[in-house]
């Protein structure tokens, strides 16, 4: 394969990623389509998505043929073959659980192979392609099982409480997928109108003897459990060091979520990286948390 100094990489739409400097390689950029039904029964159906498909559209196409599961995941930006690498995840609902398994090419190997959810090892965030598969397999196709019973999950507060509000106890999933489209267009700034990629950080995982400490010290820290731990967000804990709505120059901290980092345009990544850095130690200074960056950063890291 063709490469320099940096080798190479796989970009979806780039609505995850951060260049701190150019890339001195090969960028292969997915763009394999289809969606294919590979078996379906009464209760459910069996796709093969191409890796190079809107996630979005794809959402909303396999909302409209009746299959429900993803309507909680609508309007994320990106493509499908990036949803597995960090196991997309909102409102209460991870890509995982509708994942069967992935078809890569594998570079090491020189051969396509089929890696199966378990192999997957998927996490808050996570995934094999994030870690050991990271330099290795090149995601083609999604497969994915998705459900035609399926009954909403409104776990998350705000969308219950958009459901209550409207007095309808029994949205369809396309009516899920509208109200997540509603939040999250009254919440998160359009990539397409103001640079960010999405939350800037992790939501960091502590455990019971962390959250003690925490809670004496703030008594209203937010919390909720997860497989791994107990998950704070992060948004929170970087809105109570006075971040939240901050601006210098071209770069700022969104002012109705403090998680996503901002680029009015005009700025350097330098910049970006430098504000990071401060909302990160200021979050250490005031919580003895350490935030993890979920934007991957390409160059100078944080
Ligand atoms: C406004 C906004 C809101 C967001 N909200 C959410 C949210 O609610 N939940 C959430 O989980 N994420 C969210 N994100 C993050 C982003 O949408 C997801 O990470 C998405 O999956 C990125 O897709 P992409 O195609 O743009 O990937 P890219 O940014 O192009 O790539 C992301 C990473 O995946 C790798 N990659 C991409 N495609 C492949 C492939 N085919 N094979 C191997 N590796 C590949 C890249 O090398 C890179 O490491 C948000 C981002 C924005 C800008």
């Amino acid at each position: 394969m063709l490469t320099g100094k940096d080798g190479w990489l796989v970009l979806g739409e780039g609505s995850n990623m951060l260049f701190t400097r150019d890339f001195e390689g090969a960028i292969i950029l997915m763009r394999i389509q289809g969606v294919n039904v590979m078996k379906e029964d009464d209760r459910c159906v069996h796709l093969q998505v191409g890796a190079g498909e809107n996630w979005h559209d794809f959402v909303r196409y396999s909302l409209s043929m009746g299959w429900g599961g993803l309507e909680n995941l609508s309007l994320i930006p990106g493509s499908v073959g990036a949803a597995p690498v960090q196991n997309i995840g909102a409102y209460g609902v991870e890509v995982e659980s509708f994942i069967l398994a992935v078809d890569v090419y594998d570079v090491v190997d020189r051969s396509v192979k089929t890696i199966t959810h378990f192999e997957c090892m998927f996490g808050y965030r996570d995934s094999v392609f994030k870690r050991a598969g990271r330099k290795r397999f090149i995601i083609m196709r999604v497969w994915f099982r998705l459900e035609k019973n399926r009954r909403p999950v409104l776990d998350y507060a705000p969308l219950r409480d958009h459901f209550l509000a409207a007095g309808n106890v029994e949205p369809s999933l396309m009516e899920v997928s509208e109200a997540v489209i509603g939040i999250r267009r009254s919440k998160l700034p359009d990539p397409a109108v103001i640079g960010n990629a999405g939350s800037f950080f992790k939501n960091p995982v502590i455990d019971t003897v962390d959250l003690e400490r925490l809670v004496n010290l703030n008594p209203t820290i937010p919390y909720y459990p997860a497989d791994e731990g107990i998950k704070v967000p992060a948004g929170w804990l970087i809105e109570q060091c006075g971040w939240k709505g901050f601006r210098e120059g071209a770069i700022g901290c969104h002012h109705q979520q403090a998680l996503v980092l901002v680029h009015f345009g005009g700025g350097r990544p330098g910049d970006l990286l430098e504000l990071a850095r401060r909302i990160r130690d200021s979050v250490t200074a005031k919580f003895s948390i350490h935030l993890v960056p979920e934007v991957n950063i390409v160059g100078e890291q944080l």
